[in-house]
This record gives structure tokens, C-alpha cells and sequence, in this order.
């Protein structure tokens, strides 16, 4: 396939930051990074000279699509994972196996039958379960809060409730999602649904997991858009009583084989010391999976893949693990941690690329302040990538089993989270939204950060 080139304006601008940040500004960051700065420099540009790391994104997602734990197509992806990583000269490939759970989806129906019927635009929300065959029809009861809920539980009862809980970030809003079905069934609901987790998009319902109680009834749960779920509760506050029809097919299959993918650069001088860095191979089944966590996976591979080809063979190891199932289980971080337990202080450092690659994109970390201060200098060399600056707090679901057992410094690398959620765990997660040119931007910015911190004498202080 034909190789792009980026537009010599880009380069042009980098290159000016770049002599600008060579001479005046130098004095910014502590001397002892200049001894990396040729280094920094080849990486950077043999990751930002092609589109080669979007057409491997590519052909990841045309050819293996959507990789929900336990489908055909994760398992096929992790097998032609492992081979390439093969033909890109990487060492010690393995696949370490991970049981995982394994959830269907099947049909799915929901619409308003009344007033006039309208058929809203749903995802069931994953390990739901499924409605009574030919579904269940109930009126709608419209809450904002899981405080609401508990002051109107009393007409809950019998009925669907609708949370109605507008995206304000991630970490606050996602509560609603998982959180839901439990919150619905105490109150004696029959089903929940809930406003998609994420920015109002082009009538997009988003999924992701839901979790139930043992103790308490495990009742069906979808996620419908957010304009659905603004329509339903207009309806209702005008006094409307809203009837909606929902059938869900959604099926628990016990655990099935899966595994991460696992490859090295062998260290050269301490090869027990490891840097650990990787994203998620498995994805929600819509969509598929490029944005989450496709390019995750494919950004922390260029990191040794570049290395390889400019014969860059670091002090440390540097590992790379394509984790399974962080999206429904974490059963691959926990795999991971079970399996390294015993060399777990020997991680040295951790880093996880799991929130897209939008511009502006951006480092975060976890450590200690002099670990942080390091952290400056290092990002110092990625002055002609124009990253927005380095925030604190930066981990994973899939490196933080790890990193907590071993006390390591954690890092992410993370995309705009206005355009990443946007299209987050929905049928929209594909190539086409994510420019060839933020993709090797990752995969620079990632390949020196980990060089430096897998090169340099003595290891990141904790
Ligand atoms: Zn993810």
C-alpha cells in the first residue's frame, strides 16, 4: 500500500521548535537529557516520515474488526499480532493465555410505543442480561440521579427507569452506566436504561459494561442515546406518560481461552529491569475497536518497532503487552500481575496508551515528585511534537495491577477527551475518525519516552 507522506509544512514547524528548544531554551531542562537528544531526534522522525503506524491501525481493524473477549475475532487478532510482531524482528514473542468471560449480545429492540411510536437508538450495555423472550413493556420512570431514584423509589417499582444523567466527564459520569441495573433493581424495576456515557454525538448510543449484586435481581439494561433519553424526559416532564418496549437477547457463555501479547526488546546491560508499556487488544463488539483501544496497541508497538529498526538496543528491557479483556474483566491485567508477581519491583516504569490519540494529546503521570521533575526533562525532547503539557495523574486498568505491586511510576498517553468519548464504546469507533498524522505522533512521543527511561544510568526514582 502507498506510504504518505506528512505535509513538509508540519516537518518545517518542527523543526524551527525544535532549533528554538536546542539553543535559548535549553537551559529549561537539566543538561543530562542533551545526551539523548540525537537519539530522540532519529525516533521522531522515522515515526513521523510515513502513515505506516495508521495503515497497521488499518489493517488491524478492517481485517479482525470489533474483538470482544471470547470472539472469533480477538483470537484471530492476537494470532496475527504475535506474527507480526515476528516479521517486525521484536524477541521473546509469546502469547501468555488469560481465561476470559464471554458474553453475546444477539438482537436488540427497544422503541417508545407510547405516545407515538418511535424506535430509540440503543446498545445493550454488556453482560446485561436478556429481557423475557418477545421483551417487556413497562412505563418509563425519568430520574437524573441515583439520589432521585432513592426519593422516588416507591414509583420505580414495576416500571423501566431511565437515567437521565448528562456526560460531564468519564470518571464521574461512567458511575451510571455500571452502577445502574443495581440501583434500578433495588427499587424493584423491571429494566434500566441509561443516557450514554459520553458527549451528545450523532444519536449514538455508547455500551460498556454494567455490573450486577448477587443479592439483588439481575434485570436488563441498555444505554440509548442521548437525544432518545432527552426526548423521553421532556415527554415526561410535560406530564406525558411514556411506554417503552425493549427485548434484549443479551447471553452470559462461561470463560473462554484468550491471552496478551506479549514481546521484547532484550535489555543489554540490565535485562531484568523491565520497561512495560502496552495498550488493549480486545474492543466492545461495535465499531471497531480503533480508537478504543486499537491505537493504544498499535502507538506502544511502534515504540519497539522503531527501536528495532534503528538498531536502538536500551540498557533495560522494554516489553510491550497487548492486555485482553480490559474491557469487560481486566482479566489480562490480572494475569499479568499474578504472573510477574515475583519480578514485579524490577518495574522499573509502566506505561498505557488507552484514551485515543486526538489532538491536542497529551502526557500524564504518577510518581514521585523527583520522578516527575525526570519526567519534565524527558518531554523536553518531544518539543517538535507540540504536545499539550505533561498532567499529573496517569495510569491504567492495565498497568496498574502491576505498577501497585511493584511501586512503579505510571504514565498514559491520552487524546482530546471530548473527541475520544465522543465516539467511545459506539459504532463509530473506526480508522476513518483518527488522522495518520496523531498516530505517529504517539508512536514518536511514546518511542522516546520509553527509550530514555529504559537508557538512562540509573532507573526512575519511585
Ligand atoms: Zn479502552
Amino acid at each position: 500500500m502507498e506510504t504518505k507522506r506528512i505535509p513538509p509544512i508540519a516537518l518545517c514547524a518542527a523543526a524551527l521548535v525544535a532549533a528554538l528548544a536546542a539553543t535559548g531554551d535549553a537551559q529549561s531542562a537539566s543538561g543530562w537529557i542533551n545526551a539523548y537528544r540525537d537519539t530522540a531526534t532519529r525516533l521522531i522522525k522515522a515515526a513521523t516520515a510515513d502513515d505506516f503506524a495508521w495503515q497497521r491501525l488499518a489493517e488491524l481493524t478492517d481485517t479482525y474488526g470489533n474483538r470482544l473477549s471470547g470472539s472469533d475475532n480477538l483470537t484471530r487478532a492476537i494470532a496475527w499480532a504475535a506474527e507480526t510482531m515476528k516479521k517486525d524482528g521484536l524477541e521473546n514473542i509469546r502469547t501468555e493465555k488469560v481465561m476470559v468471560p464471554k458474553w453475546t449480545r444477539g438482537r436488540e429492540v427497544a422503541e417508545i410505543v407510547d405516545p407515538p411510536r418511535h424506535t430509540l437508538s440503543i446498545l445493550g450495555l454488556g453482560g446485561s442480561v436478556a429481557t423475557p423472550p418477545g421483551g417487556l413493556e413497562a412505563e418509563v420512570l425519568v430520574v437524573e440521579s441515583f439520589n432521585e431514584l432513592r426519593m422516588h423509589a416507591t414509583d420505580a417499582r414495576g416500571r423501566i427507569v431511565l437515567f437521565n444523567q448528562a456526560f460531564t466527564n468519564y470518571a464521574d459520569t461512567v458511575s451510571y452506566r455500571t452502577g445502574s441495573a443495581r440501583a434500578a433493581a433495588q427499587a424493584g424495576a423491571l429494566a434500566v436504561l441509561v443516557r450514554s456515557v459520553g458527549p451528545v454525538g450523532l444519536r449514538t448510543p455508547h455500551t460498556g459494561s454494567v455490573q450486577y449484586q448477587s443479592d439483588l435481581p439481575q434485570i436488563p439494561a441498555a444505554a440509548i442515546s442521548g437525544e432518545d433519553a432527552n426526548r423521553i424526559a421532556r415527554m415526561s416532564a410535560r406530564g406525558r406518560k411514556v411506554r417503552v418496549h425493549l427485548a434484549l437477547e443479551g447471553r452470559s457463555e462461561g470463560d473462554a481461552e484468550s491471552a496478551n501479547v506479549v514481546a521484547e526488546i532484550r535489555g543489554r546491560e540490565r535485562p531484568e529491569e523491565i520497561v512495560v508499556l502496552g495498550g488493549h487488544l480486545d474492543s466492545w463488539d461495535v465499531g471497531a475497536g480503533a480508537s478504543d483501544d486499537g491505537v493504544g496497541c498499535v502507538i506502544t508497538w511502534e515504540a519497539l518497532r522503531l527501536m528495532k529498526k534503528l538498531g536502538i538496543q536500551p540498557r533495560r528491557t522494554v516489553r510491550l503487552v497487548l492486555w485482553t479483556n480490559e474491557e469487560n474483566g481486566t482479566r489480562g491485567a490480572a494475569a499479568y500481575a499474578e504472573r510477574y508477581a515475583s519480578t514485579a519491583m524490577n518495574h522499573v516504569f509502566a506505561l498505557e496508551a488507552d484514551s485515543g490519540v486526538f489532538e491536542p494529546a497529551r502526557f500524564g503521570f504518577s510518581g514521585s515528585l523527583s520522578a516527575r521533575n525526570m519526567i519534565r526533562d524527558i518531554t523536553s525532547l518531544l518539543a517538535p511534537l507540540n504536545l499539550a503539557e505533561t498532567i499529573s495523574g496517569g495510569g491504567g486498568a492495565d498497568i496498574d495491577p502491576i505498577a501497585q505491586a511493584g511501586r512503579s511510576p505510571t504514565m498514559a498517553y491520552m487524546g482530546d477527551p471530548t473527541r475520544y468519548f465522543t465516539i467511545h464504546h459506539t459504532p463509530a469507533d473506526t480508522v476513518e475518525r483518527i488522522a495518520p498524522e496523531e498516530v505517529s505522533k504517539g508512536a514518536a512521543a511514546i518511542a522516546v519516552v520509553i527509550y530514555v527511561i529504559a537508557e538512562m544510568p540509573d532507573r526512575l526514582p519511585r
